[in-house]
């Protein structure tokens, strides 16, 4: 495959833009090295790349295209918005609109406010949560990201962990002080931590179902415990749905697993491809925030017309009857073809998946905590990376991020992925 224009612009990016990259996942640090591929243009399941290589892509831009690329009612969308100015200023009918329909779609969602990314999402549901609380500490789950906030930037799942950065430069260790964090699916590591520090902890971090170090579903009963234990110390319960939410339910991980936290972070999928975060939750706490209460949050772009209207139109698209089951069905497609195929060629991996993400981990071991996914094997991940992308199938560059399907994607693409899966198996043997 002719890589030429990808590694050239890429040499002239190192000269302009800190790595040659916007975002450090983006590297091919992870696995192995060399220039990360341009692409040019997407279209539904395909990324054609600037040497005009065609792709099938599996990274979904990290999880919000699940609608595919530039699909045409959110394409329709967002022109219409541009045709009626981009930025106002003011309070428009759109917000109105999205934020009832997220308030209908998620039980935990009394009062919206929208913001510009998940990680300012996150970052204010911990403000809000210590203004409502009073108190400082938080509690993280190890592994987990939730965005690049100072206080989250600890023990922080794929990207940080991607690149051997546990805790980042620039932190303070005062305010690493402020951040618990225990194993993921460990009560008894739970139980003893709120013990010691429940009554000081204004908030818990929890992604209900882990996308930051694979595809991690929770063991059962042990969110139930989190609840319960959390509510007994007056801690409150933030539900990070950055990448959940409508991921694999109408409604988020919150109204599919029947838990309702106290606020819930938002991004990703919700604005359709463009940029929005957003947080919620119940009434009393969220009047903490100006102008009702104390609590400080602001935004010049926040709720622009663009942002929301494209989030409406890939809303509109997932309440289709019949959209979470068809992921499900070519997810249940691609796993069973992947281990079949690993099988075949003696390559030893597990899948986690759920609906339409999966995380193909090599190793033997069932992966439920971050040290479980740490210790899987990272250089045959980068060699079947690459063994892929030289396919034509585009993956997320790190062993720690999903395969994401989206409506897009058909069945005849996922039986091409599974022929080139094959291939690459055949090649790490
Ligand atoms: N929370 C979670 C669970 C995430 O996966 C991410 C991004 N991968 C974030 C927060 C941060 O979102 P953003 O990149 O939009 O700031």
């Amino acid at each position: 495959m002719k890589r030429t224009n990808s590694e050239a612009l890429h040499e002239e990016a190192l000269k302009h833009i800190v790595g040659g990259v916007n975002s450090p996942s983006r590297s091919y640090k992870a696995v192995g090295g060399g220039s990360p591929t341009v692409m040019e243009r997407a279209q539904g399941a395909y990324f054609w790349d600037v040497d005009g290589n065609k792709y099938i892509d599996f990274l979904a831009a990290y999880g919000p295209i699940i609608t595919g690329h530039a699909h045409p009612h959110i394409t329709k969308a967002i022109t219409k918005a541009a045709e009626n100015g981009l930025l106002y200023g003011t309070p428009t009918p759109h917000e109105v609109k999205f934020a009832k329909m997220l308030k209908e779609a998620m039980p935990g969602m009394d009062k919206v406010r929208f913001v510009n990314s998940g990680t300012e999402a996150v970052m204010t549901t911990i403000r809000v949560s210590r203004a409502f609380t009073g108190r400082s500490k938080i509690m993280k789950f190890a592994g987990c990201y939730h965005g690049h906030s100072d206080l989250v930037l600890v023990a922080a799942g794929s990207g940080p962990a991607t690149l051997g950065i546990p805790d980042s430069a620039g932190v303070p260790k005062s305010i690493a002080n402020e951040v618990i964090t225990i194993p993921f699916n460990d009560p008894k590591a739970f139980q003893e931590a709120m013990d010691q520090w429940g009554e000081e902890i204004a908030c818990i971090l929890v992604e209900p179902i882990v996308g930051n170090f694979g595809i991690v579903e929770p063991k059962e009963g042990f969110l139930p415990l989190v609840h319960n234990i959390a509510k007994e110390k007056g801690a409150l319960i933030v539900y990070d749905e950055v990448i959940t939410a409508f991921r694999f339910h109408y409604g988020g991980a919150q109204d599919m697993l029947g838990l309702t936290p106290d606020l819930t972070a938002l991004g990703k999928i919700i604005g359709g491809g463009l940029p929005i975060g957003a947080y919620g939750g119940r009434k009393e706490i969220m009047e903490q925030v100006a102008p009702l209460g104390p609590a400080y949050q602001a935004g010049t772009m926040a709720g622009n017309p663009a942002s929301i209207l494209s989030g409406i139109a890939c809303l509109e698209i997932l309440k289709q009857p019949g959209i979470y089951e068809e992921l499900d069905r070519l997810g249940a497609i691609l796993e069973k073809g992947i281990l079949e195929a690993a099988t075949k060629h003696n390559v030893t991996i597990t899948i986690n998946r759920l609906i339409g993400a999966l995380t193909i981990y090599f190793t033997d071991v069932t992966v439920e905590n971050y040290d479980q996914a740490e210790a899987t094997d990272g250089e045959i991940f980068g060699r079947f990376f690459k063994l892929m992308l030289e396919q034509g199938i585009n993956l997320a560059p790190s062993k720690y991020e999903a395969w994401f399907l989206t409506t897009a994607h058909t069945e005849e693409d996922v039986m091409q992925s599974l022929v080139a899966v094959d291939h690459a198996f055949s090649q790490l043997a």
